[in-house]
């Protein structure tokens, strides 16, 4: 008998085939604008010919190197991320998912400081590991499982005043912070910039880690290399993930040195972690990020796809909000957007939810007017009137 799939998401009822930049296929030939992206990690265009070109390079030369043992491909990796990564974050260690870069960040954490305690914020989500899980905000995810009971939820976006006595409160306890700079799967939710400021500075002021969870955000989706750029704080743990590898898993976690060092003498380890073909992926990722431009990119498409969606969703008496940052758009319905992502998918337009109630638009960097003309049609022929 043939094993049954445990799938964890509905099933969208169309079977892939091919993938190609900003558009994939399936397998009746029909074509779709891809602004899902497998939850964005194709941010870089799906087989993006630079990426796959690497990554096949190195299929031939050397496909397992432990972290025992040097190899050309990770001391790439280390040199491109180097390039990309901010100054003061001068150590890297590599994971496979987002949620085990979340999870290697707050042991990191942990093991810094010797404290336990964690603030998270409402809304936001840093993956389904259990530490990971802890510091996420929506209860129907944490069910029935034994999360850590150190995680105390701040309001995000909540007033400046009540953030700092929120985490001065914690003060001689507390680990670290772990923010998002726009909330992603909580509803497309770019951070206020005083919002942000606060959490930076009484976390500093607490003797406690600040943790930038950029594993959406990052590599330019936002229209900055790092989101965070846009509020003016530097994170003392950077973590990154879904486009890093170009669609390939990997992802990784930027560091302090002295932070990152408390983690060596056997406290972590992973067998895939910096893998040679996930490391030539991430060279190759850096390549295409900085030489093509990518954030820049990324906010002109962005700000197009924005206005044209304001202005065919003007007066729909459904939308609550366009909002976003970049490439990372969502558009709130005030209901379960179930209905309209399958309209948008006949129409060839492939999106995802966001929070309960908000369509979010992760495509590529390379969409194109038209391409943005194309979503942004769709989004508005699927809302009901
Ligand atoms: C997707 C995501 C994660 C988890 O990544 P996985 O690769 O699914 O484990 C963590 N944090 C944020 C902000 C994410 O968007």
């Amino acid at each position: 008998m043939e094993a049954r799939l445990l799938r964890y998401y509905p099933g969208r009822g169309i079977r892939l085939v091919k993938g190609y930049m900003q558009y994939v296929w399936d397998d009746r030939g029909k074509r779709y604008l891809d602004a899902h992206t497998g939850h964005g990690a194709a941010f870089l265009g799906h087989s993006n010919p630079a990426i796959v070109d690497r990554v096949k390079r190195q299929l031939g030369e050397l496909v397992v190197c432990s972290l025992s043992f040097d190899c050309y491909a990770r001391e790439e990796a280390v040199r491109a991320l180097s390039r990309i990564a901010p100054s003061h974050l001068d150590s890297v260690a590599f994971a496979n998912t987002g949620s085990e870069a979340v999870e290697t960040a707050l042991k990191m954490a942990w093991a810094y400081t010797g404290r336990r305690a964690l603030v998270a914020f409402r809304g936001s989500f840093h993956g389904r590991t259990l530490a990971a899980l802890s510091a996420t905000w929506n209860p129907r995810y944490k069910a029935g499982f034994p999360v850590l009971g150190d995680v105390v939820f701040l309001e995000y976006n909540g007033d400046p005043g009540e953030v700092e006595r929120g985490i001065k409160r914690l003060e001689g306890r507390l680990a670290a912070v772990i923010v998002e700079p726009v909330l992603g799967e909580g509803g497309v939710v770019p951070a206020r910039r005083d919002f942000m400021r606060a959490v930076a500075d009484a976390a500093s002021d607490a003797g406690a880690l600040l943790i930038i969870d950029e594993v959406q955000t990052g590599l330019g989706r936002t229209g900055r290399l790092w989101a965070h750029e846009y509020y003016g704080v530097e994170p003392d743990i950077l973590v990154v993930g879904k486009a890093l590898g170009g669609g390939i898993p990997v992802s990784a976690v930027l560091a302090r040195g002295e932070v990152a060092a408390s983690l060596e003498g056997g406290r972590h380890g992973s067998t895939h972690a910096g893998n040679p073909v996930a490391m030539a992926a991430v060279s190759a990722a850096v390549d295409v990020i900085l030489g093509d431009d990518v954030p820049a990119k990324a906010a002109a498409a962005g700000s197009l796809l924005k206005s044209a969606l304001e202005s065919e969703l003007d007066g729909a008496r459904l939308v609550r909000e366009v909002r976003g940052l970049g490439l990372m758009i969502g558009v709130d319905v005030r209901r379960d957007p179930t209905p309209i992502l399958k309209c948008m998918q006949d129409r060839g337009v492939l999106a995802l939810r966001a929070g309960v109630s908000v369509v979010r638009l992760l495509p590529p960097y390379m969409v194109t007017p038209s391409d943005v003309e194309v979503a942004a049609s769709a989004v508005e022929a699927c809302i009901p009137s």
